[in-house]
């Protein structure tokens, strides 16, 4: 195991001569600062497991430099153990309101000494290991976030999350009267993917199906997957027959594209088409219903078509 080091902060050489020479023979790396500044900037530069500090300093008092390095981000987590020959209890508490961790007055007995050191190493080590702990935690709970949002297969939004997103575009749309589109989109004759190939291959097909309409969609749209092999794609500020051309555009585009895994073989979309304003949509759950009649109506009139509802 490395050593533990040590940012020794005393300005008498004889006494930081005598602490560094104990130090290194318990087993530690002593590095010596004469004065407050030169403790700064080596806490600062080189990675300090532990500082002890001497209260009385030619330059900057020790609970001065306590202070600066409890501000600062890079050095607030190195345990501070002040050392000095006050040991008046106001002397104490201005230390530890300064930030210090520790305090051991002067002269100080040589076993103790250590034993404050390991003690802060430990807790500084718990702390570290603490620290990693949360930033795992926290990366763990926005992985868990995405994929509370994300459909598995396709990797593009899943109906809760469109759910949410629909009701906050729901609610601007009320409130500012600006238009808003649900596009209800569904795979046509997509049982015979799944009887011709296999349900694995059909859903290679929704997953490549999902990309085309992702890709057709502006920064502001959203597409996600509304289950099996339906999708829904909100188009704020458009209006149903603006919305239409786009609707138009994807079809040809799935209708176009060559799946491999099906050997080339063509896929087709229908579309319904619903939006609000509208005096007969009030909710949601209404808006969804008419895209759903509409797509209805496409796969009624031969299917690889858009319809308004
Ligand atoms: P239509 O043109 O009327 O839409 O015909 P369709 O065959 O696509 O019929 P429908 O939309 O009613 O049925 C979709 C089928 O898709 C039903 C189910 O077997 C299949 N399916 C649903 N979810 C999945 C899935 O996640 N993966 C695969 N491979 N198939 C699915
Ligand atoms: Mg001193
Ligand atoms: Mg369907
Ligand atoms: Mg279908």
């Amino acid at each position: 195991m490395a050593k533990a080091k040590i940012l020794l902060v005393e300005d008498s050489k004889v006494q930081a001569g005598l602490v560094r020479d104990f130090l290194e023979k318990t087993g530690y790396e002593v590095i010596w600062a004469e004065n407050g500044k030169s403790a700064i900037k080596t806490a600062k530069t080189m990675s300090v497991d532990i500082i002890l500090l001497d209260l009385m300093l030619p330059d900057i008092s020790g609970n001065e430099v306590c202070r600066w390095l409890k501000l600062n981000e890079n050095t607030r987590g190195i345990p501070i153990i002040m050392l000095t020959a006050k040991d008046a209890i106001t002397d104490k508490v201005a230390g530890l309101e300064a930030g210090a961790d520790d305090y051991l007055p002067k002269p100080y007995n040589e076993i103790e000494l250590n034993a404050r050191i390991y003690a802060s190493l430990r807790t500084k080590a718990l702390q570290d290991e603490l620290k990693q702990k949360n930033r795992q935690l926290e990366n763990l709970l926005k992985q868990v976030e995405i994929m509370a949002i994300t459909d598995q297969l396709t990797g593009i939004y899943n109906r809760r999350r469109l759910v949410t997103i629909l009701e906050k575009e729901f609610r601007r749309t009320v409130r500012y009267k600006s238009p808003l589109t649900c596009l209800m989109i569904d795979i046509d004759h997509f049982k015979r993917i799944n009887d011709k190939f296999s349900h694995h291959t059909g859903d290679m097909v929704i997953k490549e199906t999902a990309q085309i309409i992702t890709e057709c969609a502006r920064e502001i749209d959203t597409v996600a997957r509304w289950g099996g092999e339906e999708f829904i794609a909100l188009f704020p500020q458009t209006k149903k027959e603006d919305a239409l051309q786009s609707a138009v555009r994807i079809i040809k585009k799935v209708s176009e594209h060559k799946f491999p895994e099906i050997s080339n073989e063509r896929i087709t979309i229908s579309i319904g088409i619903a939006s609000v304003p509208d005096p007969s949509i009030d909710t949601e759950e209404k808006l969804i219903h008419a895209s759903d009649m509409a797509l209805y109506k496409a796969k009624k009139n031969g299917r690889n078509r858009a319809e308004l509802g």
